[in-house]
């Protein structure tokens, strides 16, 4: 049977199998024959032991999409980053660090900004209009006035989503406004794994229905760069790179290079310029590391 793994404790992993329920698992003899150890989020195929207790084996896991370190968790299909538009005013620069960071993973980006029935709508369309022109997909939400999350529920869909941002900013309150749903569904796995009641800085997953994932974790608030190349970091600034062909230089990293096709674009106000700044700001920091 195929299953994804929700929990892992202590040798113990929680796969959850659509339809059947959450067994609990060895995975014996995998870390030999595979030499892998089994992540929260590996989709997996178990031999089921006993039926009754939900006991089974781990016995393959299959390839795997991608690995996050921070939450430590394979499969994401997508992150949700989860701004305010005020209280906390969006800290833009930590906001373009973790659109750096997740761009580099080559997973989906959802932006979600919260708490729009505190500012006017003119003011929250320059927030969002920024990053739509930029090329995410931006939701807005209040979960004082109940808006937008049925957006969030659509994006969810057979997917594994991680909600990433600030502290303050409502994401346990977006969660909390899913929760009817993801409780219901989990109902049965937490009484599972209430057994083991072990705290893990680990992941866990919450299924919010039988195809779709939450990752529960409460890190993944800050975010460090220090694995990007500061050559590479124009990659993931994706509205620059329509531009690129039109630097004078193949390699230009668009900060001192002359007839830069970046820069043009940021002059002809193509180019937002917080996020040149942005830009500036960690390329200069991603050397700095580098020459310490
Ligand atoms: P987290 O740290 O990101 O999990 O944020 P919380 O969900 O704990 O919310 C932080 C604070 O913001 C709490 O006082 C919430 O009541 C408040 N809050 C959350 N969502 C909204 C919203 O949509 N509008 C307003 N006005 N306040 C909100
Ligand atoms: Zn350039």
């Amino acid at each position: 049977m195929l299953g994804k793994i929700i929990k892992g404790i202590a040798g113990f992993y929680y796969v959850h199998i659509p339809t059947e329920g959450v067994y609990e698992c060895k995975a014996k003899g995998i870390f030999r024959k595979d030499n892998i150890k089994p992540l929260v989020g590996d989709n997996v195929e178990v031999e089921i032991l006993d039926k009754d207790n939900f006991l089974g084996n781990i016995v393959k896991i299959m390839p795997r999409k991608n690995e996050l370190i921070r939450p430590l968790v394979s499969n994401i299909d997508q992150v949700i980053i989860v701004f305010a538009v005020t209280d906390p005013d969006p800290n833009y620069n930590l906001l373009d660090r973790f659109l750096v960071a997740i761009e580099k993973e080559n997973i989906d980006i959802i932006i979600c900004f919260n708490k729009i029935d505190i500012l006017d709508e003119v003011k929250v369309n320059n927030i969002i209009s920024v990053y739509k022109n930029v090329g995410y997909k931006v939701i807005t939400t209040s979960t004082l006035k109940i808006e937008g999350i049925d957006n969030i529920k659509d994006v969810l869909k057979d997917k594994t989503s991680v909600f990433a941002g600030p502290s303050g900013v409502g994401k346990s309150s977006i969660l909390n406004e899913l929760q009817d749903k993801v409780k219901m569904e989990t109902g049965e796995i937490s009484a599972k794994i209430k057994r083991g009641k072990h705290t893990t800085r680990h992941a866990e997953l919450m299924s919010f229905d039988d195809t779709s994932y939450i990752v529960d974790t409460p890190g993944f608030s800050s975010i460090f760069l220090n694995e990007i190349e500061a050559k590479d970091l124009r990659e993931y600034f994706i509205e620059f790179l329509k531009y690129n062909d039109q630097c004078k230089f193949q390699t230009c990293v668009h900060i001192n290079e002359p007839q830069c096709g970046v820069k043009e674009a940021l002059n002809n106000g193509q180019i937002n310029q917080n996020r040149y700044d942005s830009y500036k700001m960690i390329y200069d920091e991603i050397k700095d590391q580098r020459r310490w």
